[in-house]
């Protein structure tokens, strides 16, 4: 990789696996430095461990504010501020609405919208500090809902809607960029908590084409354009799902 001292510095929320973790890799291949937001602390200090200098991890959880205010603290002491935010930490509990599902609602909302709203209200100061970008990690699902998706739907349809407020309200400062994959090969199925959905949805994953590094390499793309293109949304679908 090129100088990783120089290099701008990526925050990215749900590092600990799939989506997060591929683009924790990739940006780091291209000589950011980053830094892994998760739960599970043991699998972001490997990947930090993997990554070498320019990686650290920070165990944060989104839905919890004062975390994150903290990461804020320890990113700008270790690595001087944040210029890019990749708001990609999710859950996907889907399942026929009802009220069994109702702390899957809950969850979803609190993790997938209002952590990603949490994250970018304490990291601007930040991105604003001479360029930044904010990556939304949305979904088809934020444009398209199907049956047993409605609140994971509303999750990213809120997500959307608040990244286009947000764009007109930062530009030129700040790039919003929302990504809106379609099935990618991850863990985010086994969390589902309604069995019937959750064995449907594992042999659709099970078979997914599209992968988190595909991914990861459509959000580096959009980060490494120039500052005077803004790429407001990428949709991306596996060939096979129409
Ligand atoms: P994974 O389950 O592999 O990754 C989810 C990540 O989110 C994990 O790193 C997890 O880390 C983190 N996370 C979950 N809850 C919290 C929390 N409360 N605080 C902090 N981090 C949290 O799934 P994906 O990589 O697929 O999902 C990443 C994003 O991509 C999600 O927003 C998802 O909605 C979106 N997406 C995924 C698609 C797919 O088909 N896979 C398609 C479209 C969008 P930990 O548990 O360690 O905290």
């Amino acid at each position: 990789s090129q100088d990783q001292k120089q290099g701008r510095v990526a925050v990215i929320t749900g590092a600990s696996s799939g989506i997060g973790a591929a683009t924790a890799r990739s940006l780091h291949a291209a000589g950011y430095r980053v830094a892994l937001l998760a739960r599970r602390t043991d699998r972001i200090k490997a990947l930090a461990d993997e990554l070498g200098d320019g990686a650290i991890a920070i165990s944060a959880d989104v839905t919890d504010r004062g975390a994150l205010v903290a990461a804020a603290e320890q990113v700008k002491q270790e690595f001087g501020g944040t210029d890019v935010l990749v708001n990609n930490a999710g859950v996907m509990l889907l399942g026929p609405f009802s009220a069994e599902q109702r702390d899957d609602y809950r969850k979803m909302i609190e993790v997938n919208l209002l952590g990603a709203i949490t994250a970018t209200e304490v990291f601007l100061d930040q991105l604003k500090d001479g360029g930044g970008d904010l990556v939304n990690i949305s979904s088809v699902a934020g444009r398209v809902a199907n049956v047993g998706s409605g609140v994971y739907a509303a999750t990213k349809f809120g997500i959307n809607g608040w990244s286009e407020s947000l764009r007109k309200e930062l530009l030129p400062d700040v790039r919003v960029t929302v990504i809106e994959p379609g099935v990618v090969a991850t863990e985010l199925p086994t969390h589902i908590t309604h069995e019937a959905t959750r064995q449907g949805a594992q042999q659709l994953y099970g078979v997914a084409e599209v992968t988190a590094e595909d991914v990861a390499e459509v959000i580096t793309f959009a980060l490494q354009r120039p500052r005077h293109l803004a790429i407001h949304e990428i949709l991306l679908r596996p060939a096979g799902q129409a």
